[in-house]
C-alpha cells in the first residue's frame, strides 16, 4: 500500500489571511485564477489580495475560467502568467477555477512547450499551486488532478500530470451564500468520490478509512441538501467531507459513474456533481452483486434503508434528467472504450452489467 498526501491543508475561519505570509513566501509575483464573478461576491479573491498585498508579494489575477475548463483558456492564461513574470499560482473557487490553475502551473513552467504536452505522459514540473476552494464536491484542492474540457475526444480527462498543490485554505465562509444548487450538486459530486473510491479495484485500508470517516460526516448534512437552510457549521463538514474525498480518489482515482458524467456533461451541460450522481445507486446495485453487506453497510451508514431510497434521495434533492436511447448506447459505447474506468471496478462485468448502472435511474 501506498499514501502519499503531500498538500498542507489549512482548514479554519481566515484560514487565507491566518496564513498570509507562508502563502506570500512561495514566490515574487502569484497568478490568482478565478470564475468569472464568484470569487468577487464570496469574498475569496478580496482575502487572497489582501494576503499578498500585506506581505509585499505582487500579483495579477485571471479570471476568465469558465465551467469545465477548455485548453483554450488554460492557454490564455498561461501566456498571460508567462509574459508577467509570475512564479506561482493560486486557484481561487469551485473545481474548474482550481483544476485549470493546476495546468496553467504546468504552462507557465514548462513556457516553450505547446498544449500537446498536457496529455502526454512525460515527466514535466509545474510552478507551485496554492487552492481556495469555494464548492463543497471536488476536493481539488488537495488531489494531483485537473480536468480539462477534450474537444477533440468530445469529452473531459484529466491532463496526465500529477500536481498536488503546496497549500489548501479551506474556509467555509466563502460557501455560506452559494445558491443551493452549487452546494447540492457538488455535496453529491464529493459522496460520489466516495462511493467510487471505496468500491474501487484500487482501494486501500488507508482509503477506505478516508471514505468511512467522510461518508459520516457527509450524512450529517442530509437535512442541508433536502432544503434546510445552511449553517457554517454545516458548510464546515460539507468541506471537510469534501476534502477527505479528494484524499481519497487521490489514491484510487474514480470509476464509472465519473467516466459515464462527462458525456452528460460535455453534450448536455449538465454540472459534474449532477451527472455523477444520475449514476451513483446504478453504480450501487452493480457493487451489491459482489457485496452485498458492505454496501448494505455504507448505504445504512449514509442514513438509507436500500438502493432504492438512496435513489429515491438523489431524484429528491436534484432534478434527474430523462436520457433518450441514443444517449444512453452512446453512454455505455463511451464507457466500454475507457479502459482506466473500467479497471477500476472491484470484479469482473459484463456489458450487460454496465448497460444496467446506465439505466437504472431511467426506471
Ligand atoms: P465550478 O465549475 O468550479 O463552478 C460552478 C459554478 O459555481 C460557477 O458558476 C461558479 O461561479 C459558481 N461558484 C463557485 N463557488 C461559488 C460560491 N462560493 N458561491 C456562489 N457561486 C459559486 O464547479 P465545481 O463543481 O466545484 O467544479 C466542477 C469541475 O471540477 C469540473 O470540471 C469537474 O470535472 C472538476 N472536478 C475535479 C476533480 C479533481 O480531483 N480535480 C474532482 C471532481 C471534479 P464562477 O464561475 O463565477 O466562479
Ligand atoms: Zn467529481
Amino acid at each position: 500500500m501506498e499514501f502519499y498526501m503531500p498538500t498542507k491543508v489549512y482548514h479554519e475561519k481566515d484560514a487565507v489571511l491566518n496564513h498570509a505570509s507562508e502563502i506570500a513566501a512561495i514566490g515574487k509575483k502569484a497568478l490568482i485564477v478565478t470564475g468569472k464573478s464568484s470569487s468577487k461576491k464570496n469574498g475569496s479573491l478580496a482575502d487572497v489580495k489582501k494576503a499578498l498585498e500585506e506581505n509585499g508579494t505582487e500579483y495579477i489575477v485571471f479570471n476568465e475560467i469558465e465551467e469545465n475548463p477548455s485548453i483554450a483558456t488554460v492557454m490564455k492564461a498561461a501566456e498571460i502568467g508567462r509574459s508577467q513574470g509570475t512564479d506561482f499560482v493560486i486557484g481561487v473557487g469551485g473545481g474548474s477555477p482550481m483544476d485549470a490553475s493546476k495546468a496553467i502551473a504546468l504552462m507557465i513552467y514548462n513556457r516553450d512547450s505547446s498544449e500537446e504536452v498536457l496529455y502526454q505522459k512525460i515527466d514535466l514540473k509545474a510552478l507551485p499551486v496554492v487552492e481556495v476552494p469555494t464548492t463543497c464536491g471536488t476536493g481539488s484542492e488537495v488531489t494531483p488532478y485537473a480536468i480539462l474540457t477534450r474537444d477533440d475526444k468530445k469529452t473531459k480527462q484529466s491532463i496526465s500530470h500529477k500536481i498536488y498543490p503546496v497549500i489548501a485554505c479551506v474556509d467555509a465562509k466563502y460557501l455560506m451564500n452559494a445558491p443551493k444548487s452549487v452546494i447540492v450538486n457538488t455535496a453529491i459530486d464529493a459522496l460520489g468520490h466516495f462511493i467510487e473510491s471505496y468500491f474501487n479495484k484500487r482501494a486501500t485500508d488507508y482509503s477506505c478509512m478516508l471514505c468511512q470517516y467522510g461518508m459520516s460526516v457527509w450524512a450529517e448534512n442530509l437535512d442541508v441538501l433536502l432544503g434546510e437552510d445552511i449553517t457554517e457549521e454545516r458548510c464546515n463538514s460539507l468541506l471537510l467531507a469534501s476534502t477527505l474525498a479528494g484524499m481519497a480518489i487521490t489514491h484510487t482515482g474514480t470509476s464509472i459513474p465519473h467516466g459515464m458524467s462527462y458525456y452528460l456533461t460535455y453534450n448536455m451541460n449538465i454540472p459534474h456533481g449532477k451527472a455523477v450522481g444520475m449514476f451513483l445507486p446504478g453504480y450501487l446495485k452493480l457493487m451489491s452483486k459482489q457485496f452485498e453487506d458492505e454496501v448494505a453497510m455504507i448505504l445504512e451508514g449514509l442514513g438509507f434503508a436500500n438502493i432504492e431510497q438512496f435513489a429515491f434521495f438523489i431524484k429528491q434533492c436534484m432534478e434527474v434528467c430523462e436520457l433518450s436511447k441514443t444517449d444512453k448506447q452512446n453512454i455505455l459505447n463511451e464507457i466500454m472504450e475507457n479502459p482506466g474506468k473500467m479497471a477500476s471496478i472491484p470484479f469482473e462485468v459484463s456489458e450487460s452489467d454496465v448497460r444496467e448502472v446506465v439505466e437504472f435511474m431511467g426506471k
